[in-house]
């Protein structure tokens, strides 16, 4: 269950994973452009202290802790938040995770655990919210994919299969939804700074940003800009694109 709506007349946007990182500034971003957010990912602390940090700066937000490796949370996560607020308009599928070596090494289980969270995940959320964003004649899917999903890396096998199938499942949903007001759409971000990147320590950074033509490593507002512009109204005849978000790394 959900908590109460708080700002029925405000658009409702989940987005998962903003707990921290790039889903953390998304949040905080929507927020201040004027949406009531739901904020989910495992950690019911950090969702609470986010929820408290934007109702204070004035925005609206609550907390919906969810595990997205279990399917059937997925969808009643995602049809508990179009009820109790009685509409759904911005779904943001940010959450990730890595398990990563090299695939002759690479275990099926971290393969399966990948796809289930990056991908399986993202196909049930977008799944249930269809209905309440074709209801409401308005919808923006985002998801986020990276630029790994573009050009593969070594050591990300399951990790790569699952960013690029995000692309072409997104292509598809925007072709299956466009005639209901509902757009969808892939932000693919390069090397951000996140406690996901912070693992690859300061050396592999330093050398990652020199190849990046722009010359430094991403924000999480870097992402959130390009996220703000895609939930915006503005942005109604965009569908179906990958926009990456990297500096100028594949270009
Ligand atoms: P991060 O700092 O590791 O944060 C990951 C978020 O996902 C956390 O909020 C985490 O919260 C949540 N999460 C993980 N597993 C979950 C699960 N089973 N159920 C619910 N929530 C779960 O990662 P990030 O760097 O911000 O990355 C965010 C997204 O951008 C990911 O999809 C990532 O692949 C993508 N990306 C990142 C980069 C980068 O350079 N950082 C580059 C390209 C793409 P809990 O642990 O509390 O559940």
């Amino acid at each position: 269950m959900t908590p109460p709506a708080e700002a029925t007349d405000s658009r409702v946007a989940i987005v998962t994973g903003a707990s921290r990182g790039i889903g953390r500034s998304i949040a905080t971003r929507l927020a201040s452009d004027g949406h009531h957010v739901v904020l989910v990912a495992r950690s019911a602390g950090p969702l609470e202290e986010l929820a408290a940090e934007i109702k204070a700066a004035g925005g609206a937000a609550c907390a919906v802790p969810c595990d997205l490796s279990d399917g059937d949370a997925v969808t009643a996560m995602v049809e508990g938040v179009a009820s109790d607020h009685g509409r759904l308009d911005v779904l943001v599928n940010n959450a990730g995770i890595t398990r990563d070596g090299l695939m002759l090494r690479m275990s099926d289980e971290d393969f399966d655990e990948v796809l289930n969270v990056n991908l399986r995940s993202i196909f049930i959320a977008c799944r249930a919210a269809a209905r309440p964003m074709m209801r409401g004649r308005f919808g923006r899917m985002i998801n986020i994919s990276s630029v790994t999903g573009l050009i593969g890396n070594p050591g990300q096998a399951n990790y790569a299969a699952a960013k690029a199938g995000i692309i072409g499942m997104t292509k598809t949903i925007a072709k299956e939804f466009a005639s209901k007001g509902v757009t969808a759409n892939v932000v693919a971000p390069g090397f951000i700074e996140t406690e996901m990147t912070e693992a690859l320590g300061s050396a592999v950074l330093e050398e990652a940003a020199k190849r990046i033509p722009l010359k430094r490593l991403g924000q999480g507002d870097d992402i959130a800009h390009a996220v703000s512009y895609l939930a915006s109204e503005g942005a109604g005849y965009v569908t179906g694109q990958v926009l990456t978000v990297d500096g100028g790394m594949v270009c």
